[in-house]
């Protein structure tokens, strides 16, 4: 249930996260712990709820941001093996931008984390927010963390980057169908966990996790009704 993990803190909150299960890898916390959402919710940033950010977006739920990075985590965790290449993530929808700062604690020094808004004032605002913290300000300045603006449907190649595609995506608005861009933009393996709208069981959106695997065979788990804002045409378009 939303609320039952707010705390008086960002330490209360991530905690309360930890004892009600929905953080649950040592890994996780610890990101969770180094990013205070104070500098990413407009108020009552320890309270275990959704809250508008304005042009009709939201900052999710704490809750959801922990099942989001929880079931992405294999996907974001440095490979063991350092000749592997670098970790490459998409978090589409960034918002706030607080789950972009999440992710790039958790890919390693040479990982990326590009975040992408359609809205640009929403870009902005997320890249302001990550700059309110010396940590966060290195993430902007060596590159691990990246904001831009593009219509997330169709995915992101990163300029000068266009051979390389993502080892996990993270969809932070709900889509009308997988789109099949997201899906030739995985790597194999490759994970993504997107809520889409497909209008069964009483709630009109499910989260989706989808695996890509090594051979490109993609299979497509449905974990749990949700409410996004949806994923649309940018405003004036
Ligand atoms: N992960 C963010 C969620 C923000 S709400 C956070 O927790 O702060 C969803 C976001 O998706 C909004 O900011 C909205 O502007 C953005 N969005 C909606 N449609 C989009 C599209 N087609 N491309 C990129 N971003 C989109």
């Amino acid at each position: 249930m939303a609320w039952r993990s707010s705390g008086a803190s960002n330490r209360d909150l991530i905690e309360n996260l930890a004892r009600n299960d929905k953080i649950n890898d040592p890994r996780v916390k610890a990101a969770f712990l180094k990013v205070d959402r104070a500098h990413y919710a407009p108020s009552s940033p320890y309270d275990d709820h959704p809250q508008s950010i304005g042009h009709a977006a939201t900052i999710s739920a704490p809750h959801m941001h922990a099942s989001a990075v929880e079931n992405l985590l294999p996907f974001l965790i440095p490979p063991a093996d350092s000749s592997s290449p670098p970790r490459r993530v998409l978090d589409i929808g960034s918002g706030s931008g607080y789950l972009t700062h999440v992710l790039a604690e958790l890919v390693g020094e040479k990982g990326t984390v590009v975040g992408v808004e359609h809205i640009s004032a929403l870009r902005d605002l997320g890249e302001k927010n990550m700059g309110k913290s010396a940590e966060g300000r290195s993430l902007l300045s060596s590159g691990r963390a990246r904001f831009r603006v593009g219509d997330g449907r169709k995915g992101w190649t990163e300029p000068g980057e266009e051979d390389e595609k993502w080892d996990a995506i993270h969809v932070g608005a709900s889509a009308r169908e997988l789109h099949k861009e997201l899906l030739d933009q995985l790597k194999a393996p490759g994970r993504l966990f997107i809520p889409v709208d497909d209008d069964e069981g009483g709630f009109s959106q499910h989260i989706w996790c989808v695996d890509k695997d090594a051979d490109g065979k993609v299979e497509r788990r449905k974990l749990f009704g949700v409410r996004y804002v949806p994923l649309t045409d940018a405003p004036g378009k």
